[in-house]
């Protein structure tokens, strides 16, 4: 069966594909508005589905478009499972909650960050204690440079593979992605304070959480490694408890930044460990499913490219609309064979972490 009719081309289309399929399980529903409006004029939510017993006190949270753009395949994948009908096959002391979008505005806009230009993933550090990043400084110039154009980009990758030469590709990696709160120009920048999809995420939780004994945190997301492939990403290492439960839940594939196997450096102020914090009570067992898409190096250029576009360029223009569709493209490959395998690896992904809460 075709996964494509699962997936949206846009914001709009992927929530009204969500709410329909969502309306058929009769399922409890809650929308959560967002202040601001998508590029179209449309209304833009966070939409939030509960399904299962109301008295289940283990929950499966399924949340998309945390990094906005990336909606795209989380958005599919959770219409994929509800219009296929896995949902039905739920046992009686599992709930599942999914989480339509709660980065709606940088689903709308097709871009990762959220209206704040902040990383919802890097937006739960302590406030008090930001993490420092000194390395960042002599990146920063080319990362956010003032214009974009073949000098700055010559300049760019000779700056950072001087910096490879002395750090090594994750350094490099670790250094830009890992979350940084000094620059709000930047890219993966934290926030200085909890943005709206931070207070909504906190919303949902106080909600439909705080009385679950365990919990399965699934957060969807896209841009690293090879095409198609869903690494299964927790944190922690060989040992830990958290870390241990994930690989006896999900296989002996799963991996960690702080063990070193995975793609995804280590990462700082994320939402996994802050859910964990919030619910002192509860098993939290946290995965982020991370599909691969396109070479880094392309999904990088893509990210710098549209944070200058978004703070100096022109939307309008042929080089905005340029840039546009690439940041699209390395975080959505629309190819009807990419959707096969993301839906195929989610819905396993599904079922093993419902059956492990049941068990
Ligand atoms: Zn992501």
């Amino acid at each position: 069966m075709s996964a494509k009719r699962f997936f949206a081309s846009d914001y709009a289309e992927a929530r009204s594909k969500f709410l329909e399929a969502a309306a058929t399980t009769g399922g409890r529903m809650q929308s959560y508005r967002h202040p601001l409006k998508g590029p179209k004029g449309e209304a833009l939510a966070t939409d939030v589905l509960r399904i299962g017993s109301p008295s289940a006190r283990n929950v499966v949270v399924i949340q998309s478009a945390t990094h906005g753009v990336e909606g795209f395949c989380g958005s599919g994948t959770q219409v994929g499972w509800l219009r296929l009908g896995d949902w039905k096959k739920l046992p009686k002391n599992v709930a599942v909650l999914l989480v339509h979008a709660i980065n709606p505005h940088g689903f709308a806009w097709v871009r990762r960050v959220t209206q704040e230009n902040v990383d919802l993933n890097r937006n739960f550090p302590d406030f008090s204690r930001l993490p420092k990043r000194p390395a960042l400084a002599e990146l920063m110039p080319h990362v956010a440079p003032d214009a974009w154009n073949d000098a700055t980009g010559a300049a760019r990758r000779a700056a950072f593979a001087a910096f490879v030469a002395k750090h090594g590709p994750m350094g490099l990696q670790e250094t830009i992605s890992g979350g940084q709160y000094d620059y709000p120009d930047g890219i993966f920048y934290g926030g200085r304070e909890p943005t709206w999809s931070h207070r909504t995420f906190e919303a949902i939780v106080g909600k439909y959480l705080t009385r679950a004994k365990r919990v399965a945190f699934i957060d969807m997301h896209t841009g690293l490694g090879p095409y198609g492939h869903g690494e299964l990403i927790t944190m922690g290492r060989p040992g830990d408890e958290k870390f241990d439960r994930a690989v006896a839940w999900y296989g002996d594939a799963v991996t960690s930044p702080e063990a070193g196997t995975s793609t995804s450096a280590k990462l700082e102020g994320l939402m996994e460990r802050a859910l964990a914090r919030m619910l002192p009570k509860a098993e939290v067992t946290p995965i982020a499913v991370e599909y691969g898409t396109y070479p880094t190096g392309f999904v990088m250029e893509s990210l710098m490219a549209d944070n200058w576009l978004h703070l100096r360029g022109d939307l309008a223009s042929e080089q905005g609309r340029k840039i546009k569709a690439d940041i699209r493209k390395a975080f959505y490959p629309d190819e009807d064979d990419w959707k096969e395998l993301v839906l195929l690896k989610a819905r396993l992904v599904f079922r093993r972490a419902i059956a492990n809460l049941a068990a």
